[in-house]
């Protein structure tokens, strides 16, 4: 999650004070990168996919599985293991994740262009299963790694794996809901994102989600779990903790673009597609163990980083800090930027006098409002004026579905990057290579062929909203902008927006054409790809389910399932073993993804 750094995290009692001193650091930053990198051009595309990976003990004997909380034990392994790892395997960098029984994995190196490196996303993903499972394949045969957005008991009952207390009551009583020991001991910036947001909103979050209501659930479904009686809702399950949010998985994609216009142009055409690609990636329809009215874990995740305080939150004009991309970045696209969101005006009217377009500086002036939440004590002034350490750290802790990544000023590397955030992380890494593989192709798309998808800003938040709705892909409509209409959006079917309909050719057709006009695409590639297009287009189709449609199948023809709701232990237990099979290619699953011919890239046999 964004910059890591060592350091001793200062209280919030600490930052309140220092929060316009930090700011300035990181406006002048800004500045410095703006100066030094918006006229610079040429840079090639590069991207790279981020995966989220769950930890997990299986217990066969008591049909139980529970989340590990072994991250810190096997990072250090992991990232030893790929400083050994020769030139000619792809390499992969560990990252720590929010709590302990996560880990984030992502290519070293990122993906050079199109097309000879597609054809090796999915097999590094693989790679990235793999090194992790043979580190604790080796201490034991019942732990296990996955990709999974949100475990489905978690918050509920004995969840944690312990090996020394087991079924003690010590521990189920701590687990109600979620006891600290789950966050990161070695994310040195978790805790303090934690306990920074409690400390600044001053009250605990509380989130309802709507109860999924079965033949036999109570009518009306309490959550008698819940200890708070403030905010208890009829027929909602209930969440009171930040790391409720933090420990949901998902998939994120990062765009490098040539230049800071081009960039921008990336970053506006990416927005309008943030609630579709949700919808066709949703994958968390159980939370705490119920069968919920939600399919995807990013409403949640808005909630549990929310740093507000009561009387900000009465503002209409301040959003949480973890939203819906707030503004499109373009001057052409500002009259779409239809909600009006608190911006630094003074923040404005500095950039714009260094030369930022006015729709661009609104942008920052908007990040700017925010309080830096995570201040390492060392680094609270900077040392010279050679890094952009505040600035990133300011822009990294803003979680919007969208995140326009400046270039560092220290890391010539590096150019003006887009990263795509809203999708939910997937079972199988050929659906997470899906993904990101058709995410950069649609980037390439959208500037061969200029496509204009842009929508006002209040549409494409309320695409963010109906994809959480269950079987959202199948049951809604969204608003979309086909190009070559005049500048009106309509309601439109997933299937329609990806699949065409007499209007719009659809976005994978349009990725097939851009591809067929490709030369240097070799067969391989090209049939790999074509693997990748068809689970999309059939998932938009409603031919496959996402995986949020197929657990919910699952689950409820699970013969324990008594048709109330509940997401039992047995049932759990079922489930996850058989993601797991599923991931590791010991078993199918024609419904989530269908037989592919095998070719030399791919690891994983389907
Ligand atoms: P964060 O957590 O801040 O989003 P990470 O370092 O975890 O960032 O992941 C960044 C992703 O961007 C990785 O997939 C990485 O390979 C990729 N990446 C690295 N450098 C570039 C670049 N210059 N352009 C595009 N993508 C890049
Ligand atoms: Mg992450
Ligand atoms: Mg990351
Ligand atoms: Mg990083
Ligand atoms: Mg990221
Ligand atoms: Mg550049």
């Amino acid at each position: 999650m964004g910059v890591l750094t060592e350091g001793t995290p200062l209280s919030w009692n600490e930052i309140a004070p220092v929060c316009q001193v930090y700011r300035s650091y990181a406006l002048s930053q800004l500045i410095k990168i703006f100066e030094k990198f918006k006229d610079h051009h040429g840079d090639s595309f590069l991207w790279g996919d981020e995966l989220e990976f769950v930890l997990l003990h299986f217990d066969h004997s008591k049909k139980r599985v529970q989340l590990l909380l072994k991250a810190h034990e096997i990072l250090p392994r992991l990232v030893e293991t790929n400083k050994e790892t020769h030139d000619d395997t792809p390499s992969i960098a560990w990252h720590p994740e929010a709590c302990d029984f996560m880990i984030e994995g992502v290519p070293c190196e990122p993906y050079g262009f199109l097309p000879s490196y597609l054809n090796t996303v999915e097999a590094n993903m693989t790679l990235r299963r793999k090194q992790a499972q043979e580190i604790l394949s080796e201490q034991s045969d019942c732990e296990y790694v996955i990709n999974m957005s949100a475990f489905p008991r978690y918050g509920n009952g004995q969840f944690i794996h312990s090996s020394t207390q087991d079924d003690s009551q010590e521990v189920a009583e701590k687990s109600t809901y979620y006891p600290d020991e789950l966050i990161s001991p070695n994310h040195p910036r978790m805790k303090s994102v934690v306990e920074n947001t409690l400390a600044r909103s001053q009250a605990s979050p509380l989130i309802h989600i709507p109860i999924f209501r079965d033949t036999s659930t109570p009518s009306p479904f309490q959550d008698l779990s819940f200890k708070q009686t403030k905010g208890f809702r009829d027929d909602h399950i209930h969440l009171d903790c930040f790391i409720a949010g933090w420990g949901c998985c998902c998939l994120q994609v990062t765009f490098q673009a040539q230049s800071l216009t081009e960039s921008l142009q990336v970053y506006d055409q990416l927005l309008p597609l943030t609630g579709i690609m949700l919808a066709l990636s949703n994958a968390c329809p159980i939370w705490r163990g119920y069968l919920t009215d939600i399919d995807s874990r990013y409403e949640v995740l808005f909630q549990t980083a929310d740093d507000r305080t009561s009387d900000e939150r009465q503002r209409s004009t301040l959003s949480s800090r973890c939203s819906p991309a707030p503004f499109y970045l373009c001057d052409e696209h500002n009259h779409l930027n239809d909600i009006s969101l608190d911006v630094d005006e003074n923040v404005v009217s500095t950039l714009t006098k260094h030369g930022m377009s006015s729709t661009l500086a609104k942008h920052f002036g908007h990040l700017f409002v925010r309080d830096p939440l995570v201040v390492m004590k060392e680094n609270l002034h900077p040392e010279d004026d050679t890094s952009s350490y505040h600035f990133d750290n300011l822009n990294s802790t803003v979680w919007n579905s969208l995140r326009f990544k400046p270039p560092p000023l220290d890391d010539d590397k590096m150019g003006w990057r887009v990263e795509f955030r809203p999708m939910d992380i997937q079972i199988t890494d050929f659906e997470n290579a899906s993904l990101s593989v058709f995410m950069a192709l649609l980037t390439r798309v959208i500037l061969t062929y200029g496509l204009d998808l842009t929508i006002p800003i209040s549409q494409a938040n309320e695409n963010i909203v109906r994809a959480h709705h269950r079987d959202s892909v199948r049951q809604e409509k969204f608003y979309f902008r086909a190009s070559g209409d005049d500048g009106e959006s309509s309601l439109m079917t997933i299937n329609e927006i990806m699949n065409g309909n007499d209007k719009f050719a659809g976005l994978i057709p349009l990725v097939e054409k851009y591809l067929n006009e490709s030369e240097n695409i070799n067969s391989d590639t090209r049939v790999t790809i074509g693997h990748y297009l068809s689970l999309i287009s059939k998932r938009a189709a409603g031919i496959l389910l996402t995986d949020a449609s197929w657990i919910r199948q699952f689950v409820m023809s699970h013969p324990a399932y008594k048709q109330d709701s509940v997401v039992s232990d047995e049932i759990q237990y079922d489930l996850m073993w058989k993601i797991t099979q599923i991931a590791n290619g010991q078993d199918t699953c024609p419904l989530l993804i269908q037989n592919r011919m095998k070719t030399n890239t791919q690891l994983n046999p389907e």
